[in-house]
């Protein structure tokens, strides 16, 4: 196998520009490697973006809008003061994610592209409707997170492309988020059903602005927001009767799949626990019913 070393981003974008070459990006290799020992995919070349920190590596708070640079650490967002009010499901799913010696190195972008159901931090991302900025050396390209997952495993990212960052808005008004997980195990958990939500009150503090649920096994073993649950709580007031009849859609909606780890009627169930914490948990930091 050929490993690839660039000397910056562009001498990296042209040695995939033809894209025809089976090319791996390695960035931290903590989900890439192990898929490798496993022969689960076999890369004639890796290519290693993981010099690249003076340009990849960054939060950036600017116009109403966070920028993750594709390099940032799991640890990054954990340590980052940004996170600490109406964004705090960020520091939740980082503090849930791994062990210190995979979040030190863990990458946004590795999470991402790695298209898996059971990362942390796809769900929080949809959730929050994030963007993800893709390059080559023909320019760049703007594509939301909802449309980059098209598969178990499986991306819009061309191979000729690379992701530089992901970025969202910052929650306006009276807005909160939260994270929920659920494992087998306190430290290296693998999430059985992983939910997030960003929730925005009217200004009657009661009523639903707008709410969007992302959990990681939507459709089939693919992540995405819950649209139909999303659709149905807007314009709703925050009550027990609210919540139970999403509970249902969520339910409806849901298409589980069952493994060694649990049962889809068993993650059914968790997510919509999970469903009724997120709305109280963000109503009650918002100021409104829980
Ligand atoms: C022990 C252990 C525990 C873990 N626990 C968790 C956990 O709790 N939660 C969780 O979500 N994940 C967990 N993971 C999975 C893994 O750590 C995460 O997915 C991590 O964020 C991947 O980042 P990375 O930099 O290591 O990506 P890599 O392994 O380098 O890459 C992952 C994939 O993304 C592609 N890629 C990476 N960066 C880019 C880029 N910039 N542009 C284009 N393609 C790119 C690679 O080609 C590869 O397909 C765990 C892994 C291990 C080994």
């Amino acid at each position: 196998m050929e490993f690839y070393s660039p000397t910056d981003l562009k001498d990296a974008l042209r040695f995939i520009e033809h894209g025809d070459r089976n090319v791996a990006v390695i960035a931290s290799g903590t989900d890439l490697l192990p898929r490798m020992r496993k022969r689960q995919i076999s890369p004639s070349v890796l290519l290693d973006i993981s010099s690249f920190t003076e340009d990849l590596r960054y939060i950036r708070e600017s116009d109403g809008k966070i920028r993750l640079g594709a390099l940032t650490t799991v640890t990054d967002l954990l340590e980052s003061s940004i996170f600490d009010g109406k964004l705090s499901m960020i520091r939740e799913a980082a503090t849930l994610f791994g062990a210190p010696q995979v979040r030190n190195v863990a990458t946004v972008g590795g999470n991402v592209c790695s298209a898996a159901s059971s990362e942390d931090l796809i769900p929080v991302f949809m959730a929050l409707d994030a963007d993800l900025k893709l390059v080559s050396v023909k320019g760049e390209r703007a594509i939301p997170l909802r449309d980059f997952i098209v598969g178990k495993r499986e991306t819009a990212m061309k191979p000729s492309e690379i992701l530089t960052e992901v970025n969202f808005s910052f929650p306006e008004g009276h807005g909160w988020t939260a994270y929920e997980k659920l494992g087998r195990r306190n430290m290296l958990i693998i999430a059985l059903v992983n939910e997030a939500l960003s929730l925005t009150l009217e200004d009657d503090l009661q009523t639903i602005l707008s709410a969007r649920v992302a959990l990681n096994r939507v459709s089939g073993r693919i992540p995405a927001p819950a649209a139909k649950t999303n659709e149905f709580l807007k314009g709703k007031k925050v009550s027990d009767e609210t919540i139970a009849q999403a509970q249902k859609i969520l339910a409806s909606e849901l298409s589980l799949t069952s493994d060694f780890r649990g049962s889809g009627a068993y993650r059914t169930e968790v997510a919509q626990v999970f469903l009724k914490r997120l709305i109280e948990r963000c109503s009650r930091m918002i100021g409104g019913p829980s």
